[in-house]
């Protein structure tokens, strides 16, 4: 749609989950609105979290849920208020598209697909006259505070009553959330906190060439992961060719983060065996092995072979196989050093970003009166399981209700 037909009475930046949101409240309250998108399509990411199965939300009760969002419970919650996991299942519901819980409670749509609910919602928006404009990057404001936007015909700017910035984390770029919107917003004053990669991989300081040739991408499982001071977590992992990724790592990422920054490394403890008690594997292992190699008894009496077994001669000490005492307390108490996490291009979301301390209570950036924010590029962070897309909805419905209130004091 051309630009100069763009009414904008409110401009949305960005078109993912928590933009696309922002503006179906707006549009539902029969508010005018111009939604721009640097990309091609909106969407990019959402349809991305879509190929391995959209997870969209989490059927866990509304306290654990909370919870998830660790120290921003409170913030998170206020949007949660008016938009929890139960109102989002029945929006979706809305766009005729069922939903059902996994075994681990995780929710997703019955086909498991971003896309049809996509096209469900963006016909709708159109619909509601929301007016997409892609290939629209926003490059900041004018001296007279006007929005600058480069579009295909050239740059253009805009004066809107009100704008609300959705534009991402800086997780997977080349899908459009650069995070270049950081430098924008520095210049006007806002103060940010830098973004960091959140549920990502990371690194060990170098593994073999072994382990990497013959296990790269192998699956750990099953496996416990400890922090010091934290209680194990159990799941499973994933061997890269520069150290460790998968859930089991994702779900503890902060906290590797966090000691990363404070001690320059973090030490997990693996727990190789986490169904047997340490004095159950070392009766296993206490067997006599006869001619058989540690390898073969190993495979036979702890059930550690494959990756597994190559983990285990990767990090022991020499020493404990030759002692299966001590080799069952290895398996059972492997540490692993991690020194710093993959690059958050990589990671499947982002930490840090607008803080929610610079936000009044509708989501407007207090520095900058008309202008609100919403979605991953604000500073919280939760663990994959559907609590990312709940949070972007939510916060981008809160933008929008919070721009409402906004135009209706004026
Ligand atoms: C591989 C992967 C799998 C995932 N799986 C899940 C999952 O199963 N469940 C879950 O809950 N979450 C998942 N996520 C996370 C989830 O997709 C994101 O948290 C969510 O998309 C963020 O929504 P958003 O609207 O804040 O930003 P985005 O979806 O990133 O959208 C931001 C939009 O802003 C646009 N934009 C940026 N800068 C500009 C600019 N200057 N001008 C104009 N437009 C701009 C971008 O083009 C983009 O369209 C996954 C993420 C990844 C990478």
């Amino acid at each position: 749609m051309p630009l100069s037909s763009a009414t904008a009475t409110v401009a949305v930046i960005g078109g993912g989950p928590a933009g696309l949101m922002a503006a179906e409240t707006l549009a539902a309250a029969g508010i005018p609105v111009d939604l721009f998108d640097a990309m091609p399509s909106v969407g990019r990411k959402f349809l991305l979290a879509g190929v391995g199965g959209m997870n969209i939300t989490h059927a866990e009760g509304q306290t654990a849920f909370r919870q998830r969002y660790r120290e921003r419970e409170t913030g998170v919650g206020q949007w949660l208020d008016s938009f929890d996991s139960d109102a989002l299942r029945a929006w979706i519901h809305g766009l005729g598209i069922d939903t059902f819980v996994g075994t681990s409670g995780r929710v997703f749509p019955t086909d498991m697909k971003a896309a049809p609910l996509l096209r469900a919602w963006l016909h709708r928006l159109r619909d509601q006259g929301v007016r997409i404009h892609t290939r629209n990057r926003w490059l900041g404001w004018d001296a007279d505070g006007s929005l600058r936007l480069v579009t295909p015909e050239g740059e253009r700017a805009i004066q809107p009553r009100a704008c609300v910035l959705a534009l991402g984390g800086g997780s997977w770029p080349r899908l459009g959330s650069d995070g270049a919107w950081q430098a924008l917003l520095a210049e006007r004053g806002v103060e940010l906190r830098a973004l960091e990669p959140a549920n990502c991989g990371f690194e060990v300081a170098g593994w073999s060439d072994f382990l990497k040739e013959r296990h790269a991408g192998a699956p750990i499982k099953p496996a416990s992961l400890a922090l010091p001071g934290l209680p194990p977590r159990q799941g499973e992992f994933v061997l890269t060719e520069t150290g460790i990724e998968g859930s089991l790592v994702y779900a503890l990422s902060a906290e590797i983060r966090g000691a990363i920054a404070r001690d320059g490394q973090a030490t997990l403890t693996m727990d190789l065996a986490p169904q047997r008690d340490l004095a159950d594997l070392g009766r296993a292992l206490a067997r006599p092995r006869g001619s058989q190699s540690v390898a073969s008894h190993l495979r036979r009496h702890a059930g550690i072979e494959g990756a597994r077994a190559a983990l285990l001669r990767e990090l022991a000490p020499a020493e404990a196989f030759q002692d299966m005492a001590r080799l069952a307390q290895a398996c059972k108490a492997l540490p692993l050093t991690v020194v710093r996490p993959r690059p958050l291009a990589e990671a499947i979301s982002s930490a840090g970003g607008v803080p929610l301390e610079a936000l009044d209570e509708g989501l407007m950036l207090k520095q900058l009166p008309g202008v609100f924010c919403a979605g991953e590029m604000l500073d919280w962070e939760a663990p994959t399981g559907g609590y990312l897309l709940t949070a972007c909805f939510a916060s981008g419905r809160a933008a929008g209700q919070g721009v409402l209130r906004w135009l209706e004091q004026r």
